[in-house]
């Protein structure tokens, strides 16, 4: 059988052991498309089946939980937890809270996570969880109570050398906070390294919050250098108004670039001025609110209801809320519009009709497991920091994160070169990925 005939099977064997999961699918395929020259190269990766392995979950949970809302109404959800490949380390991992989440998003974070986990360089394999739960409008009593109901399941598949989970999408530092104490009280253990993403005051790193924006930007610095160019004075875009994208638009803005839009699930705010940070942190950490009042009142923004950010012209754009949210009209859209460089800040936030256009019309494509690796390194930094029961200062953090994320791009840069694809990101950024995990996995056998 010829190696794309291979590639092609394993594909649609995963299609029909997972159901429905297209997701899931989605991100199998980007990945194994892109692994046909390394089979070439590695017949032993064939010979051991690493590819069918690593498509498989090594473990998967999903549990009931049930919680009392302010009315006392018991409400019920599910939760999920997959560990996906531990050749490298202990499952790593963020958690998901969205109504959207179901098996099949949460085994596509996860098995991105395995490979951009690799490419960190760190000791970490790969994992993901999370829960359909909506923290949107609750209270803080409403999701302290989700959090302990959803540990009390958790808690018994951790461990700081077995599962270690972070934030994600609807999981920030308030989360983390309940899921700990939980955890703490449960097992009568104070095990930092259990989870990551803690408060500062408590074992947390120092730019953790920050690192997943600011390590974006720093690897689209090395983008741009690759091309001679730099990021001062540039225009640029960010979807979401997140975690991701609020320290996104921070870093840029140190950096000399006008950030001029952003947005939430609501619609965009365009501030051709530049876009006041504070007010975003303001409006989504401390009040929990909408985009939609940012500005009111100032005359200088607008507000567009269910706008689309990316028909903002940009030089720049940094796709940071979620899957699948920059298609292929949009990026007709941004490529119109001039733009030079995309980095995924979000996982998979574009689709494959998108990507290939970027590529194709010579745009700067930097993908998700490459560019929003910071967050996850940085987990790693404060994994360190609570083994070694040390804490260290922002500027050696942001320093080091910043170091990581150079190499990331050199190897992905270098890798790409390798393969014959010379600033294809996505290729260097996969094989990069995959050759770690598979060196591995063929070293430790049948397991
Ligand atoms: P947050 O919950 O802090 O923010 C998510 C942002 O995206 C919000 O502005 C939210 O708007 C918007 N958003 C979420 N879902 C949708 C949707 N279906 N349609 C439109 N907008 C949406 O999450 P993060 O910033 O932490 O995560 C953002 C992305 O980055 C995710 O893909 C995540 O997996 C990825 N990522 C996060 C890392 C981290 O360290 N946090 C690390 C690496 C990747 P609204 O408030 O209206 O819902």
């Amino acid at each position: 059988m010829s190696i794309e005939a291979r590639v092609a099977t394993i594909i649609d064997q995963v299609i029909r052991r997972n159901p429905g999961e297209v997701e899931f699918h989605q991100a199998v395929r980007e990945v194994a498309e892109t692994l046909g020259p390394v089979l070439r190269k590695h017949p032993e990766f064939s010979h051991h089946k690493i590819i069918e392995r690593i498509c498989e979950p090594e473990r998967q949970v999903i549990f009931r939980v049930p919680w009392q809302d302010t009315h006392a109404e018991v409400q019920i959800n599910r939760g999920f937890r997959v560990g996906f490949n531990s050749a490298l380390g202990p499952y790593k991992g963020g958690l998901r809270f969205h109504p959207s989440v179901y098996l099949g998003v949460i085994k596509f974070l996860a098995f991105e996570q395995i490979f951009k986990n690799a490419i960190t360089g760190m000791p970490i394999g790969g994992a993901k969880g999370g829960s359909d739960f909506d923290p949107k409008g609750k209270t803080d009593g409403e999701v302290m109570r989700f959090c302990q109901s959803f540990m009390t399941e958790l808690y018994r598949h951790l461990g700081e050398h077995t599962d270690v989970p972070a934030g994600d999408i609807g999981v920030g530092a308030r989360e983390i906070g309940y899921l700990f104490g939980q955890y703490k009280r449960i097992t009568n253990r104070y095990e930092s390294g259990v989870l990551t993403g803690k408060s500062p005051e408590w074992g947390g790193a120092l730019v953790r919050k920050e690192s997943t924006g600011y390590g974006l930007i720093f690897f689209v610095e090395e983008m741009l250098k690759a091309r001679g160019q730099t990021l001062e004075g540039k225009t640029a875009v960010v979807s979401g108004s997140g975690n991701v994208a609020i320290y996104a638009m921070e870093k840029l803005q140190a950096l000399g670039v006008r950030v001029v839009a952003c947005s939430d699930s609501n619609g965009v705010v365009h501030d051709p001025q530049g876009i006041d940070v504070e007010a975003v942190k303001r409006i989504k950490e401390v009040e929990r609110g909408r985009l939609e009042s940012y500005g009111r009142g100032s005359g200088k923004a607008k507000y567009i209801a269910q706008g689309c950010v990316w028909d903002i012209p940009c030089q720049i754009a940094l796709p940071c809320a979620t899957q699948n949210e920059l298609d292929e009209r949009a990026a007709r859209a941004l490529v119109g519009n001039g733009c030079i460089v995309v980095a995924e800040g979000a996982n998979m936030p574009t689709t494959p009709e998108a990507t290939h256009l970027f590529i194709d019309a010579g745009v700067a494509f930097g993908p998700g497991k490459a560019a929003n690796a910071g967050g996850v390194a940085t987990s790693a930094l404060e994994m360190q920091q609570n083994a070694s029961r040390d804490a260290w200062t922002f500027e050696f953090t942001e320093n080091r994160l910043r170091e990581i994320m150079r190499k990331i791009h050199a190897d992905c840069y270098a890798v790409a070169d390798e393969y014959g694809k010379p600033g294809n990101y996505v290729i260097g950024a996969n094989i990069a990925g995959f050759l770690r995990v598979a060196r591995a996995m063929l070293a430790f056998g049948l397991v």
